[in-house]
């Protein structure tokens, strides 16, 4: 359903902005409606969502605090050029994601 128009050398496709405007719009339902249902789900169970802004938690070091692009040299790999604590990008986000979402709890409780 969402993939691209752009076709191939020999054979372009046409209306190629518009489809990829479409194509985004798609897929920002699919997460809304993902989101949507988590936390539905969350009620229902007596949890909660806590959304965080994901903005550097792949470049952020979760062991000194440290931001920088370059503790990613490459794609899969986190490694902090401040403290050299190495490990997957994924779960370094991950572990900064959670974080984020333990401080928001706490502001949240703080400020009741
Ligand atoms: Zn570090």
């Amino acid at each position: 359903m969402s993939r691209s128009a752009k076709g191939t050398v020999e054979e372009p496709g046409r209306n190629v902005a518009a489809k990829s405007g479409l194509n985004k719009s798609i897929l920002d339902q699919g997460w809304g409606m993902f989101r949507r249902m988590l936390e539905y789900k969350q009620r229902w169970r007596g949890g909660e969502v806590i959304a965080v802004n994901p903005r550097y938690t792949s470049q952020t070091c979760p062991e000194c605090g440290h931001v920088s692009k370059n503790n990613r040299p490459q794609q899969a790999l986190f490694s902090c050029i401040a403290c050299v604590y190495t490990y997957h990008d994924d779960v370094v986000a991950a572990r900064n994601i959670l974080a984020l979402g333990h401080r928001e709890r706490l502001n949240a409780c703080s400020a009741r």
